[in-house]
């Protein structure tokens, strides 16, 4: 089994299309894939004939936003009923604070640089979803930057002049809207929040406590003592422990769909809980439960 449970398509900040990511993941090698566009359940949609054509077990996925104590922490559903209402209103009330923000950022950069970027945006936007990849994407495009790194130290992340903060759902309300729909609720890559050990540990406690069930352990190529780490929390909170890449374009040539380190020992694995739903079989699979 090869498993990649966390990447993004065209519907929100990726460059492939949701078909063409399902062909990219059969060429990797690839057996059992998620679709985790930002605040959206369509490029799971949009890859759902694709993936039955080619074979792939593709998993109901989307990323979705909230906040933290002040910070954006982002929360991976899986297996989710993409037709429930309420994690449907919950995705699009997301993608409404989305377009508020880039209208924010839009005014920003017009009054501050004088550019304009959202007549080269709009273009790219598919099903709604608007985020600051694309900005960064269009700052590239006019000349301003020359790499995506770039137009988020300059411009797009937090404390510089272009970025608009945005109050997100609670931790605990996205982490409702995902087990109502009948989804496994998991943290995202938790290295990235810069968050002391003792503040993960007392928001895992509190996800725990509002139904999150699982951890993003690994999301590297390469052996990092960020897994090791993780996965003990996995473990110490009785979380189940997945593993994505959270690729988004071929360019960036560090990341690519699987390529991950194996779960440590001793990780219960997300796909135990999956398989266990029938959620492999909901979906035509290269591979049955049994094999996974
Ligand atoms: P958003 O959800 O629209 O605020 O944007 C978050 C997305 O921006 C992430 O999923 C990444 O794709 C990208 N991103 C965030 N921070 C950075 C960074 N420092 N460098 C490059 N890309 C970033
Ligand atoms: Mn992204
Ligand atoms: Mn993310
Ligand atoms: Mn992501």
């Amino acid at each position: 089994m090869k498993p990649d449970f966390h990447c993004h398509t065209t519907a929100s900040d990726g460059s492939l299309t949701p078909c063409e990511l399902i062909d990219r993941a059969v060429s990797q090698g690839i057996t059992h894939l998620a679709i985790t566009d930002h605040d959206t359940t369509k490029g799971y949609e949009e890859a759902r004939e694709c993936a039955q054509q080619q074979g792939i077990c593709l998993v109901p996925g989307s990323e979705i936003s909230c906040q933290w104590r002040g910070h954006t922490i982002h929360v991976v559903g899986l297996g989710v009923d993409v037709t429930h209402p309420r994690l449907q209103s919950g995705l699009q009330y997301n993608r409404v604070l989305r377009w508020k923000r880039a209208l924010a950022m839009e005014d920003r950069f017009r009054q501050k640089k004088g550019w304009s970027l959202l007549p080269d945006i709009l273009p790219q936007v598919k099903e709604g979803m608007i985020g600051r990849n694309h900005f960064a994407q269009a700052l590239m495009a006019q000349g301003h930057v020359s790499t995506q790194k770039q137009a988020f130290d300059r411009f797009l992340k937090k404390g510089k002049p272009m970025f608009v903060d945005v109050v997100w759902p609670s931790l605990a309300e996205i982490t409702q809207w995902i087990t109502q729909a009948g989804g496994m609720a998991i943290v995202a890559h938790p290295h990235l929040y810069k968050l002391t050990s003792n503040k993960l540990n007392q928001m895992l406690v509190e996800f725990v406590n509002a139904g999150g069930q699982g951890l993003e352990v690994v999301n590297q190529p390469r052996v990092c003592s960020e897994q090791f780490a993780m996965a003990q929390r996995a473990e110490k909170f009785g979380l189940y422990a997945s593993m994505g890449s959270d690729f988004h374009r071929p360019e960036q040539h560090w990341r690519n769909l699987g390529w991950l380190q194996p779960l440590p020992a001793r990780c219960r694995p997300v796909w135990e809980w999956l398989a266990a739903r029938g959620q492999f079989e909901s979906v035509p699979c290269a591979k049955t439960s049994t094999d996974v």
